[in-house]
């Protein structure tokens, strides 16, 4: 059986495993909590590939993906960082939040994102050829996205592009049952929910309410937790921190739950 459940949105799988076949690199776009990570790991396992996520930030360094020197009781040795271990072993290598990245750090990407398919290690003189099965894959949310810190067309141009967003109601639907284990009615009335929360546009919220969040309150809700408590819990708190913007959204949980 597969660990790692995932209902297609779209032509996705598709598009991936061509992407795959044809050794070239997947961008993935998306809000927070709408599968992307999921997605990867499902195409990993159906792939055969293992899946090395790094979630980047701005502290993360070259070094980080790469590897580096250690020293133990025998004197120095060379670690592969997960990138190295991707190219040099095949799988794929899965960079979230590639955006928070410094360009110092993905400069490293280039040269394994288009045709030659080699990752230089300076440190230790080494050139590795990618293995067959290795597989770039960067994921960004572009809601997140500062002017300053957009990612050069030089590098988004050398990836398959994926538009991910929240699953449509049906497939949500289907989503929360399965991960929480609500019953029908519960995993419609998280939906509804969903759906105004994200249709609200006079309200400050930076982002809209994710599945993963709708998961926790269906996961709340099958550990015996009131379902008003529940989505208060989750959805409510979690989405913002002002007074007036948690009333809307206390006033429109009331009216389900
Ligand atoms: P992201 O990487 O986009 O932040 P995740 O992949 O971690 O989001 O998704 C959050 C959770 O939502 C997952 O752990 C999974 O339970 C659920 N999920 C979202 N989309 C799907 C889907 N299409 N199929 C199955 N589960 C999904």
């Amino acid at each position: 059986m597969s660990k790692n459940y995932y209902l297609p949105q779209s032509n996705e799988v598709e598009l991936f495993k061509t992407a795959a076949q044809m050794n070239l690199p997947v961008l993935i776009k998306g809000p927070t909590g709408c599968g992307k990570t999921r997605f990867i790991e499902s195409m990993g396992e159906e792939l055969g590939r293992d899946v090395y996520t790094v979630v980047c930030h701005d502290d993360l360094s070259a070094a980080d993906l790469i590897g580096r020197h250690l020293i133990d009781e025998n004197g120095t040795y060379w670690q592969d960082g997960p990138l190295t271990k991707a190219v040099r072993n095949g799988g794929i290598c899965y960079l979230d939040e590639i955006i928070e990245a410094r360009k110092d750090t993905t400069v490293v990407l280039h040269s394994l994102a288009d045709y030659r398919r080699v990752l230089s290690i300076d440190r230790t003189g080494e050139t590795i050829e990618a293995h067959p099965d290795f597989m770039l894959v960067v994921s960004y949310n572009p809601g997140y996205q500062n002017v300053l810190k957009g990612m050069k067309p030089s590098t988004k141009q050398r990836f398959i592009s994926l538009s991910f967003d929240y699953p449509k109601s049906e497939i949500e639907k289907e989503i929360i049952k399965k991960e929480s284990g609500v019953d029908e009615d519960i995993a419609q009335k998280l939906v509804d929910i969903a759906k105004e929360v994200r249709q609200l546009t006079d309200v400050d919220i930076q982002e809209a309410v994710s599945t993963r969040l709708l998961i926790y309150a269906g996961k709340l809700i099958t550990k015996d937790f009131d379902p008003y408590q529940a989505c208060m819990h989750s959805i409510v708190e979690s989405l913002s921190d002002e007074d007036e913007v948690l009333k809307v959204l206390e006033k429109l949980v009331s009216l389900y739950f």
